[in-house]
């Protein structure tokens, strides 16, 4: 892994790893859908990495639970023998926030696809978190409902995935993130204590234990139940394909639109590389003679989507657009959609490795940084495509290398590391909807001062004082509950007795 520290192998773990599995494969031990606890080296392979390819790991064991019960007998396990825990759902996260480590067990919750129950009247249905984020939809459109959540991956993320990294999509500048989907969670802790929080009511008394969990990246519990708010289908909704001689006029017709008050269901940019990707592979006629193309979707009443659509085209006109398309059947718009949604495997298609970078900006701050990642493209040498969720403000660029030739990884790196200064800098922050996990772990203090991370870290403490779940991942420096000068003695034995004391 180039450069990336993670915490040292606990070698008393490794030197216990037969007894370990075996005492696993009893709690999980083989049935119908094949084995509950894999440890060959051959079998583990395709565990290794998670989508974020450059770094990869084989996990000390892997585990795929089918039960509440199993989860809580694991974990309890794992918690008693002090050996660490890494959840996975589909293994598609783009910040490293699966990546196993070599001491740790791998439990992997993709067993858990079952929708439990859907409640039409309260527009709630329950699942278990291995279903697909798409799976949701599918299980409900026949009635005309849908799950708004739209990661580009739907079709393969799990939705405890998705919980976990608060995930987001195009639709979600109107109809919200996961945070705002969620109504309830059943969290196994690493304890092996079942937490139930919120349910199918839409407030919660108390702390807000839904808002911590979301977005908590597998550092606080394992996520084996989700409730989550399904949405009638919108009447209406059409699409408009805007092209722009430059990002910079396309990015005050983003700012433009909002500021007139309309929110539309998606609105999405692609700069001229990313363009040029995705209509090589999906062919859906994007114009590739614009610097920036715009889809903006409005949707709602068709008497208010046809307002909103001239008033969406008037304003483009003013700033500048080039071409102006408006989808004139639900294929056409699918299609217009398809190109964004295939923008990642598409730049794949022109670069034999990239970095999918993922920060959010003030949307005012687009041409400044725009013309920033130009510059950063020809001090590192390397080629940027951007495709970003316009209207709010979240980019995602993708870094072009190969890491066959030495140092690109590395030049790639170092590129991504310096974008991601560069939204904080104009007022925005690290992440917008893939997570911290390792990929910006190391970047966190650029945000956040000792006082916010310590009070970070004291939340992971109340839920995990022995740091066994996921660690290495968000927070900055492998630095443990009893440093934050909290001591526990129990029973006469002092926690981490390695630590030196002051
Ligand atoms: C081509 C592509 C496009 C993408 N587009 C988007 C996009 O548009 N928007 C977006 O937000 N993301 C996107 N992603 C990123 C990714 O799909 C999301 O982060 C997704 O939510 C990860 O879900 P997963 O099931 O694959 O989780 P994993 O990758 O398996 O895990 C992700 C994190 O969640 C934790 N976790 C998983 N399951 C559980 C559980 N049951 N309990 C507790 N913790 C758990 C893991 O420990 C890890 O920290 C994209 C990824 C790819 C490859």
């Amino acid at each position: 892994m180039s450069g990336l520290v993670m915490p040292a192998l606990d070698e008393k773990v490794m030197a216990r790893r037969d007894e370990i599995i075996a005492a696993l494969r009893a709690i999980v031990p083989n049935n119908g859908l094949g084995e509950g606890v894999v440890d060959s080296t051959n079998a583990m392979r395709v565990f290794e990495s998670d989508a974020l390819t450059a770094y990869r790991q084989l996990p000390l064991v892997v585990v795929l639970p089918e039960t509440v019960e199993q989860v809580s007998q694991v974990l309890r396990y794992c918690y008693e023998n002090s050996i660490r825990v890494v959840p996975r759902g589909a293994g598609t996260s783009l910040s490293g926030g699966s990546l196993p480590l070599g001491d740790a067990v791998l439990l992997v919750m993709s067993r858990f696809n079952r929708i439990l129950q859907v409640d039409y009247p309260n527009r709630v249905a329950v699942v278990q978190p291995g279903v697909t984020n798409l799976g949701i939809t599918k299980a409900v459109e026949h009635e005309g409902f849908y799950y708004a959540p739209d990661p580009s991956s739907q079709i393969a993320c799990s939705i405890g995935g998705n919980v976990a990294e608060n995930s987001g999509g195009v639709h979600c500048l109107k109809y919200g993130l996961t945070a705002n989907n969620v109504l309830g969670l059943e969290v196994v802790l690493i304890s092996g204590e079942v937490l139930r929080i919120g349910g199918k009511h839409l407030d919660s008394e108390a702390y807000d234990m839904l808002g911590l969990m979301t977005g908590s990246e597998g550092l606080l519990g394992v996520v084996t139940e989700v409730t989550v708010r399904i949405l009638q289908k919108p009447e209406v909704a059409r699409a408009v394909l805007i092209g722009f001689p430059s990002s910079e006029q396309a990015g005050v017709c983003v700012a433009e639109i909002i500021g007139a008050g309309i929110i539309p269901g998606g609105m999405e940019m692609m700069d001229r590389p990313a363009i040029k990707a995705a209509e090589d592979f999906v062919k859906v006629g994007y114009p590739l003679d614009v610097e920036a193309l715009l889809i903006v979707e409005l949707d709602g009443p068709p008497v208010e989507v046809d307002y909103l659509i001239e008033m969406v085209e008037a304003i483009a006109q003013r700033n500048g657009s080039t071409t102006c398309q408006l989808s004139r059947s639900e294929e056409e718009r699918n299609a217009f959609w398809a190109g964004r949604k295939a923008a990642f495997p598409a730049v794949g298609r022109i670069s034999p490795d990239y970095l999918c970078m993922d920060g959010t900006i003030p949307r005012k701050a687009l041409p400044e940084v725009l013309a920033g990642m130009r510059e950063m493209s020809v001090r590192h040498g390397l080629r940027v495509a951007n495709v970003f969720h316009a209207g709010d403000g979240n980019l995602h660029p993708l870094i072009l290398y190969d890491a066959n030739i030495p140092g690109e990884l590395q030049a790639a790196e170092e590129f991504g590391a310096d974008i991601l200064r560069l939204c904080v800098k104009v007022g925005g922050v690290l992440t917008g909807e893939h997570g911290v996990g390792v990929e910006k772990r190391d970047l966190m203090p650029e945000m956040f001062n000792e006082v916010d991370l310590d009070h970070q870290m004291r939340v992971k403490c109340a839920f995990d004082e022995k740091h066994l779940l996921n660690p290495g991942k968000v927070f900055p420096q492998l630095r443990r509950c009893a440093e934050l000068g909290r001591m526990h003695v129990h029973r006469g034995a002092l926690a981490f007795p390695d630590l030196p004391r002051f």
